[in-house]
């Protein structure tokens, strides 16, 4: 499943009709919310979605019927049963403590409202215009590129633009396309962040590693200033305020090159590849080495690896994990001779078995290229297509 979102192209009746039933789902929102909190939860045991179906059933056959309360019957009853749903999920997201507790919902940040169609799936056809159950048909301002199946529509308010969100089943996006389809192993280094055993290198980006090294000389240069504490009696001076106001914003600036070149990476990779074998991390053991927590740690292999897996999963890619106890480094691409004085400043893997010489970070590639399948600790994108935004 993935979502789509696309603007909607409206005039000013139909903005007009989509801000009465936001308004509409916020009312009922909190007007369970409200409910809810007054219950006296010691005499009153059942559990939460118990309670909030009873509070449901107030709603439909008493207030719902009141004179003032009127208006919600010209609305869709459809945005009602969707705010119903809504607030179940945001206490139940509370229970399992992935969440806050539930609260009222305010007319500035909340203008949205979900409804569904009662009889399933609905077609949506490729085109300049959609049509949302019980809603009636709005024009888009990107057409439908393609014919979709759903059921819940999301509509909500971002500035002063309308957009619509649906859940579609990924099943029916066409395989991806790959330009290398035989598997690669990828090892992250320390001279260069990625080597593939195609032959091919990633570079860690030189304005990164730059920035990286004038936040350093920065941060030496001022390492006397310190922030205040009450505690100790130390007032922060002027200067160090300014200095942790530049630092911060130099510190944000490195981890944005960061993000960054991690994004396009793992994209870039994603998109090329069909098959890929990397290592699982030891961070633990990576970190305990100064050196090597200094380039890797800090370009992210960690963040690199899981977006990877994530972006594999949206692009059709296979990516197999291998055991990070499997001797890459150590072990020989071409005989499988294991070399144990292997140290960390050898650039170069010579085998004492075989002959080969060879680039240390191009041989542990093989070596995950070539890695049996005992040594696979997790697969990914194995069992289905999925498509994500990107
Ligand atoms: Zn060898």
């Amino acid at each position: 499943m993935y979502a789509i979102k696309l603007e909607l192209k409206l005039n000013n009746k139909e903005r007009t009709q989509l801000a009465q039933h936001a308004g509409y789902s916020r009312f009922v929102y909190n007007y369970a919310l409200g409910l809810y909190n007054q219950i006296d939860h010691k005499e009153y045991k059942l559990s939460t979605s118990k309670k909030l179906d009873t509070i449901k059933k107030v709603f439909t056959n008493y207030t719902k019927k009141e004179k003032e309360y009127q208006w919600c019957n010209k609305l869709s009853s459809r945005v009602y049963q969707n705010a119903f749903r809504s607030l179940k999920s945001a206490f139940s997201r509370f229970f399992i403590g992935l969440g806050g507790y539930p609260r009222f919902k305010r007319k500035k940040n909340n203008c949205s409202f979900t409804v569904d169609s009662s009889n399933g799936k609905v077609l949506l056809p490729a085109g300049k215009s959609i049509k949302v159950p019980t809603m009636g048909t709005f024009r888009l301002k990107e057409p439908l590129k393609n014919s979709y199946v759903s059921q819940t529509f999301t509509i909500s308010r971002i500035a002063d633009k309308w957009y619509v969100s649906f859940a579609v089943e990924a099943e029916k996006i066409s395989p991806l396309y790959h330009e290398i389809t035989k598997a690669v192993g990828i090892d992250l280094g320390v001279k260069t962040f990625a080597t593939l055993s195609d032959g091919s290198t990633i570079e860690s980006p030189m304005p990164y590693r730059k920035a990286r090294t004038k936040l350093a000389n920065f941060q030496f240069q001022n390492r006397h200033k310190q922030l205040g504490s009450r505690k100790l009696g130390i007032t922060t001076s002027n200067n160090a305020r300014k200095y942790f106001k530049k630092l911060a914003k130099k510190h944000d600036k490195v981890a944005k090159i960061r993000a960054d070149f991690l994004q396009k990476t793992t994209t870039d990779l994603c998109r090329r590849y069909a098959r890929l074998r990397i290592e699982n991390l030891n961070i633990s053991g990576m970190m305990a080495n100064h050196k090597l927590a200094a380039a890797v740690g800090d370009l992210g292999a960690y963040e690199f690896k899981r977006q990877l897996l994530y972006k594999a999963e949206c692009f059709g890619t296979k990516v197999d994990v291998i055991d990070q106890w499997y001797p890459s480094s150590k072990g020989c691409s071409n005989c499988g001779a294991i070399k144990s004085d292997l140290t960390l400043s050898d650039r170069l893997f010579k085998c004492n078995e075989c002959g080969l010489t060879i680039d240390r970070d191009l041989n542990a590639s093989i070596r995950l290229e070539k890695a049996p399948d005992e040594v696979v600790v997790n697969r990914v994108g194995y069992t289905q297509i999925n498509a994500c935004g990107q």
